[in-house]
């Protein structure tokens, strides 16, 4: 192996170091920040989301306030919830974890988190801010990405960027992203013909699909930055990224792993925006 491993875990760690000192900032000015998480009949993996998210949480000494549903829980409740979180002042940030039962309509919910709240920047508001060139929250993917991308000291201007995924929550926002950093950016798709060519062309190469292993060496330039944000289970319990890892860190200059790299870099993400959004509070601008 080539490739230098870009460890999303410690990268998170020193992210987390900073906000802890803000956190504390703020308690001094009279402000706790505070994160509303619902969780509707969570499965599995989106429990252990939570779970992470609220040791997260607990670590920088950010209040957590958890909402847990079940399954048969109507829209109209869960927009009431939304309306009373958003007028709790205790609450600085709300987050709905996706996805939702069939029944809800995910865009009405994430339509009605209040904008100052929106600490997962989903709202379609703080989506045109992103669009427009002056976000006030960040994606917290594909921020995490590009702290990532920052890490290895390389210039994302002129370089050539490729996308794999155009979802609304990972592949348009990180696309965003690397435009607003100057990079030559494609995005790729199901109906992407020959993805290995356009793959091939990429400095850096951005894989968010949730197909285990797509991503082969041969797709891949000598010496590319390979983000991996794909996380697919498998048969046996264990989980994979989009990126072949043992091949294509023959061929990458550097690499995340799955797990230990995006998800960690998410997290802090978003644990970054709600202090953000707690900061907002002081009429000074906190940050
Ligand atoms: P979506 O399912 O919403 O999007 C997947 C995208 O991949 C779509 O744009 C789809 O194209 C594209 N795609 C599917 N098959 C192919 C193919 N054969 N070739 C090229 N593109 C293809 O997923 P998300 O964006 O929400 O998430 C992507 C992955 O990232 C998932 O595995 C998810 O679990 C993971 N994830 C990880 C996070 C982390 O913190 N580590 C956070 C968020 C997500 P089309 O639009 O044409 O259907």
């Amino acid at each position: 192996m080539s490739a230098v491993v870009l460890n999303g875990t410690e990268l998170s760690k020193k992210i987390k170091g900073e906000l802890t000192k803000d956190v504390a900032t703020l308690k001094t000015k009279g402000i706790s920040p505070g994160l509303a998480v619902i969780i509707v009949d969570g499965d599995a993996a989106s429990r252990v989301y939570v779970d992470f998210k609220k040791k997260d949480c607990a670590e920088i000494g950010i209040e957590s306030f958890e909402f847990n549903l079940p399954c048969d829980v109507s829209e109209n409740y869960l927009l009431e919830l939304v309306e009373r979180l958003n007028a709790d002042s205790k609450v600085h940030g709300i987050l709905c974890q996706l996805p939702l039962p069939k029944h809800i309509c995910e865009d009405n919910i994430i339509n009605a988190i209040s904008t100052e709240k929106d600490v997962d920047c989903f709202h379609p508001f703080n989506v045109g801010l992103l669009v427009t060139g002056h976000p006030k929250f960040q994606p917290c993917t594909p921020a995490g990405v590009m702290e990532l991308i920052r890490f290895t000291g390389i210039d994302v201007s002129g370089k050539e960027c490729v996308v794999v995924g155009r979802s609304n929550i990972v592949g348009k926002p990180m696309a965003l992203l690397l435009l607003a950093q100057n990079g030559t950016v494609t995005v790729c798709h199901s109906r992407t013909r020959d993805l290995a060519a356009v793959c091939r062309r990429a400095d850096i190469l951005v894989a968010a699909v949730g197909k285990a292993d797509m991503i082969t060496a041969d797709m891949v330039k000598e010496g590319a930055i390979v983000i991996d944000v794909g996380v697919s289970r498998l048969a046996d319990g264990s989980l994979c990224g989009d990126v072949k890892f043992d091949e294509v860190s023959n061929v990458a200059s550097a690499i995340t792993r799955v797990t230990g790299g995006v998800g960690p870099m998410t997290r802090a993400i978003l644990m970054k925006n709600t202090v953000l959004a707690a900061g907002c509070q002081i009429g000074d601008g906190f940050k």
